[in-house]
Formats: C-alpha cells, structure tokens, sequence
C-alpha cells in the first residue's frame, strides 16, 4: 500500500504525478493532511474527485492522534482484497506492508509518529535492532515503513511553485516575499473575498478591483505598518500577510478548487 500524503490547502501542486507510476499495481490512500487549515467543504470536493479516480481518501490533522485509529480501517479496508486472497490461500495474519510519501513539508514524520510512534520506540530502543530503513510493526495487521519516500514537486511549473510557497513549503529566503504576498492577495480577493476584509477591516469593494500592492498597502495602513517618513513599510506587512495565511488566521482557506486549472 501507497500513502501518499498530499495538502489539503493545494491538492494539485503538493503531488508529484509520477507517483502514479511508481504505485501502479498497489494499492492507493490519500492522506489529505492539513485539512485543519483547508476548507472543509473544498476538501470534501477533492476527496470526492481521488475517490472517483480508485483511490481510498481520508482528511486528516497529522499532528492529532485521535484521526489514527481510522487510518488502520481503512489500510484494511484499502487491501482487503490481497488479505481475502491471502485467506483463501491458507496465509493468515501476514500483515499488510505500507510505505509513506509525499513532497517535502507535507506532513511525512508527523504523520508516521503519531501513527506509529509508541510501536517506532518500542523497536527502535531494542539493542541490536539496525538502524536505517525497517519495518514498523504497528499492530496484527499493519507494517509501515519507518522511513518516507520524498517526492519533488513540479517546480518546473511556475504556478504550482508559487501555490507551494504561499503555504510555505518552500524556504522563504529563496522568495521574492512582496511579489509572492501581491499574488496572494489577489488570488484570495478571487476565491475569497471576504477573508482579507474579515481579517484586517480593510473596507475593500470588489468593484474596486485592487492590484495586489494596492491590497497590501490598505493592510499595511490599518495595521499601522509605517516607516519614517510615513510610508507604509510593505516588506513587513507582507511577511505579516504570508505568516497570517500559512498560520490559518485568515480562515480555512483552499487555493486550488476542483476542477479548476492551475493558471
Ligand atoms: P515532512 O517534511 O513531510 O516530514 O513534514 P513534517 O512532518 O516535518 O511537517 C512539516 C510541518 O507541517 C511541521 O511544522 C508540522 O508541525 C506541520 N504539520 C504537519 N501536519 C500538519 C497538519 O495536519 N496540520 C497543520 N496545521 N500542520 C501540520
């Protein structure tokens, strides 16, 4: 079994479509992992869609363990056709094998030690065990793979390299932080435009129609960013901007809808 871990806030770009490949012949669960900061109704859109395309779904909060539980059920439920198989065979209790993956940041190690983590210390502190790659064995019926497989994104892809560093799964000191805030706020004031009113009183009419530095310069103002002279410092409001979204503060936000093309 595959899991593969993938955003909840960008479905799109936090895959590698070259996992298709790789897990062509085994069996396939989606994680879609940060579902706490994606909005529940767009998450249930792309749980839907993966559903529809063969795979088993589940949303998930990595860093919570009470979402664990299920995950065995539904591993079990996701292979019940080898086990059945297995049955018939005269193989009992031959656990199902499964292996973690996903893009960077994802979510992987806080996935597998809420998971798996009273089973990873119970090995992993026993002398003579080896060290590296080794299987997990999480219960009668379950064995994950103790290490993730990282995939890489698309970065070749302007659009799903901009997705990744709005929700900062790429280090920040390789960006162009005001650029990056100006597409940001104008693809919220697209596919959200009441989150940045809401957030920080701006007062923003649609007709308006505002560029992204004129969005940033209204939250700089309310928020009484300044620097001598009076200006508006809007280095600072956009790091308080990228911080606010990728903190969930601006509210449960998805920024690929189902359906819609990355553009
Ligand atoms: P990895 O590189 O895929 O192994 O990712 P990590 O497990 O190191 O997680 C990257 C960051 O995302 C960490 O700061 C985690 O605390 C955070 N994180 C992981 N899962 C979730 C989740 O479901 N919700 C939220 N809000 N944060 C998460």
């Amino acid at each position: 079994l595959v899991i593969e871990l993938v955003d909840a806030r960008i479905p799109l770009s936090s895959r590698n479509p070259d996992i298709d490949e790789l897990g062509k012949n085994k069996y396939r669960l989606i994680l879609m992992n940060k579902a706490d900061l994606a909005d529940k109704e767009r998450t249930r859109e792309w749980s839907a869609f993966f559903k529809e395309k063969g795979f088993f779904v589940v949303s998930l909060d990595a860093r919570s363990k009470s979402g664990m539980k299920s995950i065995t059920d539904i591993v079990m439920e996701a292979c019940k056709e080898k086990i059945e198989r297995d049955r018939k065979r005269g193989i009992k209790n031959r656990p199902v094998r499964a292996m973690v993956v996903g893009i960077p940041n994802v979510g992987k190690s806080t996935f597998i030690n809420s998971y798996a983590g009273k089973a990873c210390a119970k090995t992993g502190n026993k002398p003579g065990v080896t060290k590296g790659k080794q299987w997990i064995r999480l219960n009668k019926s379950v064995e994950l793979l103790d290490t993730p497989g990282v995939l890489w994104p698309k970065f070749e892809d302007p659009v799903v390299g901009e997705h990744l560093a709005f929700t900062g799964a790429v280090r920040d000191e390789i960006l162009d932080i005001e650029g990056l805030s100006y597409r940001l706020l104008e693809l919220l004031q697209d596919l959200y435009p009441e989150a940045v009113n809401t957030r920080y009183k701006t007062d923003i009419r649609p007709e308006e129609e505002l560029k992204g530095h004129e969005i940033l310069e209204r939250i700089g103002r309310k928020r009484g960013m300044l620097i001598s002279g009076g200006e508006i410092d809007t280095e600072r409001a956009a790091v308080n901007v990228l911080d606010e979204y990728r903190g969930g503060k601006l509210g449960r936000i998805t920024l690929e809808p189902v359906g819609r093309p990355l553009k």
